[in-house]
């Protein structure tokens, strides 16, 4: 075979593989428009929760079916697309971060809720934890005190068709009255006391979820009950701090 045809004849091998590749990848289930070298979410997400949230004990399987139905790539910047399926935190812009997915899955588990039920999240930050939290079929409202954020957790949840998740800009202190009680309440950023009116705002026999104090934080679980609550401590965490009302209050206090 002469050279030109042997060159040529891999040129249309190599062609045909890259075209191959190309249509592979050009309908994803998602519908998003996406090149040849697109990333396997399904299957990284698949991953994820075998390796990073069932070998940790969650066993929900409301949550183990949300974690592995929400796109998490999709509320994390461009640049850390690639690394949303990581075991880690990573920033989503205004020096906040979007939990480590087995936090994420773990809250939802703690707050025993199931789907119909409504809870309050204070901290929607990139809004993955208010789409989990849809996804299991709950009515979620979450307030994010940063208007950036807030706008473009907003856009994210709408693009996506979470539509039983619900988003207000402004300081989650004072919670969201006019939909309380609420049948769980998660608050996804630590203050060093928790909010008084999130505890009014929780109905009865119902679990709020919050990372508690300032540079060491733990995970409790602040169960109402009809005299008061009942507080327990689930792990050590690390979350970006509750600002806001809740700081003056410390201040008042110095
Ligand atoms: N749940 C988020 C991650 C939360 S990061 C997610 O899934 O991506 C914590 C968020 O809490 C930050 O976006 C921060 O701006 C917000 N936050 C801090 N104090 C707040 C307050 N008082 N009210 C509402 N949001 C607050």
């Amino acid at each position: 075979m002469p050279a030109h045809d042997r060159s040529s004849g891999i040129l249309r091998a190599t062609l045909a593989l890259f075209l191959g590749a190309m249509m592979a990848g050009c309908s994803p289930p998602g519908g998003q428009a996406v090149g040849a070298e697109r990333p396997d979410w399904t299957d990284l997400r698949e991953r994820m929760v075998r390796q990073q949230i069932e070998t940790r004990g969650v066993k929900d399987e409301q949550v183990l079916a949300a974690m592995r139905s929400v796109p998490r790539h999709r509320f994390v910047p461009d640049d850390y697309r690639e690394a949303s399926y990581q075991d880690s935190p990573l920033p989503i812009g205004e020096s906040q971060t979007i939990s480590q997915p087995y936090i994420v899955a773990l809250m939802s588990e703690l707050l025993e809720v199931e789907a119909g039920d409504k809870v309050l999240e204070i901290g929607t930050g990139s809004g993955y934890q208010a789409a989990v939290l849809a996804a299991m079929g709950v009515e979620v409202y979450t307030v994010e005190i940063r208007q950036g954020l807030c706008e473009r957790a907003k856009l994210t949840l709408a693009e996506l068709g979470y539509d039983n998740a619900y988003v207000r800009c402004g300081d989650g202190y004072g919670g969201w009255p006019e939909q309380a009680p609420f049948a769980g309440v998660i608050v996804t950023a630590a203050p060093d006391r928790i909010p008084e009116p999130l505890i009014d705002q929780l109905a009865v026999g119902a679990r709020m979820v919050i990372p508690l104090g300032d540079f060491y934080q733990q995970l409790m679980v602040i169960k109402k009950t009809d005299d008061g609550v009942e507080e327990r401590s689930v792990i050590p965490v690390r979350f970006v701090p509750m600002t806001g009302e809740i700081e003056l209050q410390g201040e008042d206090e110095d």
